[in-house]
């Protein structure tokens, strides 16, 4: 399994319109973060979590020719605004499988009501099939896929584990039943927004907590702010298995 880190950056990316904060300002890559999404590729299929504002350069910078399936975490605009663009790849393949919530799935028919009408469809618009998400586990051919259940402030989100890399952003608090669906992870990504504590996000403190209860061998930050500071300094001073991620950093798991 190959997972490519698409986006890595908060709602706003990094940097953000007309900010005069130095990490907007920095000329290392590493601190330019799209909006959070990953791709993992598996037996050369591609599933992408999250389809957020920057769905199409990333698809582009990577380069991406095939998508099968799409999860949705939640429904919040920096993890779905960029589902019209799956256009290329519906006119190529058909229509695209998606995964989420039925409340996230409702969400985006309001959004996106044109995708999901079934009189009178638009012939230029995307097509997908709709699979709704409970707290069970799903598969994608013979894809195990287990969803994780946990709450951005009050709102209910899904992380994903597939094998022994799991997935989680968006992430505030969580029941202990499951945390222990992350035992014996090779690779946990886990979202971690600033210095400072916030409401809906854990902050760099709590994000290093969360990992030493989950003890993965390996853990890759997230969903990160400009006020997190530098990419360079931060990493510097991680735990040696804690890693910040970066947009189009590949790992093998
Ligand atoms: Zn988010």
């Amino acid at each position: 399994m190959e997972v490519i880190f698409l986006g890595t950056g908060t709602s706003q990316g990094i940097p953000i319109i007309g900010s005069d904060h130095p990490v907007c300002h920095s000329e290392d890559p590493k601190d330019k973060r799209l909006r959070v999404s990953v791709l993992v590729k598996w037996k050369n299929k591609n599933i992408l979590i999250d389809c957020g504002p920057d769905f199409r350069m990333q698809m582009l910078s990577n380069p991406i020719e095939s998508l099968d399936a799409i999860l949705f975490t939640h429904e919040h605009n920096d993890h779905t605004a960029g589902l019209d663009d799956i256009r290329p790849f519906f006119f190529r393949q058909g229509d695209i499988p998606i995964f989420a919530h039925k409340r996230v799935l409702d969400a985006l028919k309001k959004r996106f009501e044109y995708i999901f009408a079934s009189t009178n469809k638009y012939p230029g618009a995307p097509g997908v099939i709709e699979n709704v998400i409970e707290n069970k586990t799903i598969y994608f051919q013979d894809l195990e896929i287990i969803p994780i259940d946990f709450k951005h402030n009050r709102l209910q989100v899904f992380g994903f584990r597939m094998e022994d890399f799991a997935y989680l952003t968006d992430l505030k608090s969580i029941e202990e039943e499951e945390v222990e669906k992350l035992d014996g992870l090779k690779v946990l990504v886990i979202n971690a927004l600033r210095i400072k504590a916030h409401h809906s996000h854990l902050n760099l403190e709590e994000a290093l907590e969360f990992i030493a209860r989950v003890k993965p061998e390996r853990a890759y930050l997230t969903h990160i702010s400009h006020l997190l500071g530098f990419h360079e300094e931060v990493e510097k001073d991680l735990p040696e298995n804690v890693f910040l991620a970066y947009d189009n950093l590949k790992i093998t798991i």
